[in-house]
């Protein structure tokens, strides 16, 4: 399963980012080398890693703005910064950058994917549904197909999260309606339709034929929990 992930490594001096490169690979992980900041951000839009090791003194933009944009964009990605001895320590040790994790230079590279692996292994609390290529993380507010991440928007999760969680039943477009936007909620039935039909974009393998979310003619939505 972790063989996956992606990690994003911005770090300018080559010789650590080789030394990380090596280390995470020998574990199985992806990486993603990224030498300077603007193109860690150019890299981190294109690929969506699982993770970044982000090195804090960067040429141009540094990491603590890096972190900045990297959170902006994604408010879940696992961030692990790395710093030098005495580089403004009371900011990192608050993490007010939004980082995950910290690990000051020189560092054990077993240390370092010993963190990382940590930081996974919460991600991927299995609640049993990985059977249907699914599997959720209520913690951290994710679902993943087949082991990636879906970037859903909270009323998307909300409305995958009840319907993956009672496979087969049936519910109609008014129950999904009070049950994830609130009884108090007044808009159309046919909101309902228009996030399902954003879901599936995301989770159907093809969008007008979907497998796992199926319309129940007249009625609403259930989710299919049979399929092998
Ligand atoms: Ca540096």
């Amino acid at each position: 399963m972790e063989s996956a992930y992606k990690i994003l490594v911005i770090e300018d001096e080559t010789s650590i980012s080789k030394f990380i490169k090596i280390n995470l690979e020998r574990e199985g992980f992806k990486v993603l080398p990224a030498y300077n900041g603007e193109d860690g951000l150019i890299m981190f839009r294109e690929n969506c890693p699982d993770a970044v090791i982000l090195d804090l003194m960067l040429p141009g933009i540094d990491g603590f703005e890096v972190c900045s944009k990297i959170r902006e964009l994604d408010s879940d990605v696992i961030i692990i910064i790395l710093t030098a001895k005495g580089q403004d320590m009371d900011k990192i040790m608050g993490l007010e950058l939004g980082a995950d994790d910290y690990m000051v230079k020189p560092f054990n590279p077993q240390e370092l994917t010993a963190r990382i692996r940590a930081h996974f292994r919460r991600y991927s609390q299995d609640d049993g549904t990985s059977k249907t290529g699914f599997s959720i993380n209520e913690l951290q507010h994710k679902i993943y197909k087949n082991n990636e991440n879906l970037k859903l928007s909270p009323i998307e999760y909300d409305l995958l999260i009840l319907l993956i969680k009672h496979p087969n039943k049936t519910y109609s477009r008014h129950e999904l309606l009070d049950s994830v936007w609130g009884v108090s909620y007044i808009g159309d039935l046919k909101t309902v339709d228009v996030h399902i039909c954003r879901i599936r974009d995301k989770i159907e393998e093809d969008s007008a034929n979907p497998r796992y979310i199926e319309t129940v003619w007249g009625y609403g939505y259930r989710w299919q929990g049979n399929e092998s």
